[in-house]
């Protein structure tokens, strides 16, 4: 008898703990983050994972989305903060929801830290920095310096590595005073997390060069370039407004795809694509649209392969397509037929699903897919622009429900 009571109290206390420990956890809203994050191709302060999403409003305060059930909050927990934007009045804001400076980029949750990529100090703006906060946005400190590095784009934080992809404009002297406002360049970086160590991959020139996207595979960095050849200059480019500007950017525009060995830092150039509207490099392999029709490259096998299931469901002119997404598994697009509807179809193995269509008004893009979760932008029922998730198994049996999950610009 003795036994079974000492039993049923030891399973008791354990039953309480566990309901104690869930609970405690429902209340700290900071203890529950899922998976990895993406960037946002257009928005650097905008990052998505399968069950969050963290952006920065216009004021500079960090907020974070609950995708599930849609709730928006202010990335702060401190009691009775007015969570005071950094302004003239407020240099040293005490909020810790608050960031500001020129370039904002890699807001993420990772590994246990909250991190945020850019200057807050008045120094040189060619250098960002890599701060480490607490998961509450405590606890701020500058860890990382990155020297000759003004914009930063698509930063990604995988295993132990934060890598981002930049470009810069300008060159400054010592005094840092801008000597030249034409000086592209374009590349990479790669910050250690286990020694803090900073490094660059090739640092690479060209008329408007840009890096365009990332992706990272067991120690290696994928990223594509695009830039003008080097016949074209600015003068050049100036004089061919006049003309016919499409035609001129698909004769002179390549891209570049490379490779980056992170751990014996080799940069490779893989291949280079010219005379072509817009690619999409997704995981190891670039999408690619030209005169002709639908590519892949395979970055592996250097193979290139004729996406003709997609040549023959888009209609002729390019124009009416816009670009591949992914879910790691199946390719997304859109497409616009002849009566301006918005076609949204999946490729699957060499098939062509079409998956819903919509009036050119209600049409989304796609923003990133996580997991089940498809982020869109679209205009609401108000014509406001906004940021929505749908599931993507809706997507895939063409049921179009989005969930509201912010208004840009606000
Ligand atoms: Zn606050």
């Amino acid at each position: 008898m003795k036994k079974r009571y000492w039993f049923i109290s030891i399973i008791s206390v354990f039953i309480l703990g566990a309901v104690f420990f869930s609970l405690t956890r429902k209340r700290n809203n900071h203890s529950t983050f899922y998976g990895e994050y993406m960037y946002d191709s257009l928005e650097s302060s905008c990052s998505y994972s399968e069950k969050n999403v963290f952006y920065l409003d216009a004021s500079g305060i960090l907020h974070l989305i609950d995708t599930d059930s849609g709730k928006d909050i202010i990335y702060c927990d401190k009691p009775n903060c007015t969570h005071e934007r950094y302004s003239h009045n407020n240099e040293n804001p005490s909020c810790p929801a608050v960031f500001y400076g020129l370039c904002k980029s890699g807001i993420v949750v990772h590994n246990g830290h909250l991190y945020f990529l850019g200057n807050m100090t008045d120094e040189d703006f060619c250098t960002q920095y890599l701060y480490e906060m607490d998961v509450n946005g405590e606890n701020r400190k500058s860890v990382v310096a990155l020297p000759g590095i003004e914009n930063i784009r698509y930063v990604l934080y995988r295993d132990n590595y934060v890598i981002g992809g930049y470009y810069n404009r300008v060159e400054l002297n010592d005094e840092n005073q801008i000597i030249n406002e034409n000086k592209p360049e374009a590349g990479i970086f790669v910050i250690d997390l286990e020694n803090y160590e900073f490094y660059k991959g090739e640092i690479l020139t060209g008329e408007q060069i840009n890096i365009t996207d990332i992706s990272y595979e067991n120690g290696f960095v994928y990223y594509s370039i695009v830039r003008f050849n080097d016949d074209v200059t600015e003068k050049v480019i100036a004089d061919a407004t006049e003309g016919d500007f499409a035609d001129f950017i698909y004769n002179n525009r390549m891209y570049e795809i490379h490779k980056y060995d992170i751990k014996n830092k080799e940069d490779v150039l893989i291949t280079v694509i010219d005379h072509v509207y817009g690619l999409d490099l997704i995981g190891m392999d670039a999408y690619y649209t030209t005169k002709d029709g639908y590519y892949k490259f395979d970055t592996a096998s250097g193979e290139k392969v004729s996406l003709d299931a997609v040549k023959k469901t888009v209609p002729e002119d390019k124009a009416f397509f816009s670009g591949f997404k992914s879910d790691g598994n199946d390719l997304y697009f859109r497409y616009r037929d002849e009566s301006n509807e918005c076609v949204y179809c999946r490729l699957k193995e060499n098939d062509v699903i079409e998956l819903m269509r919509l009036p050119a008004e209600k049409a989304f893009g796609f923003v990133c897919i996580c997991g089940t979760s498809v982020y869109i932008n679209y205009n609401d029922d108000e014509g406001k622009f906004c940021l929505g998730v749908i599931n993507i198994n809706d997507l895939n049996s063409g049921v179009y429900k989005p969930m509201k999950l912010r208004y840009y610009n606000e």
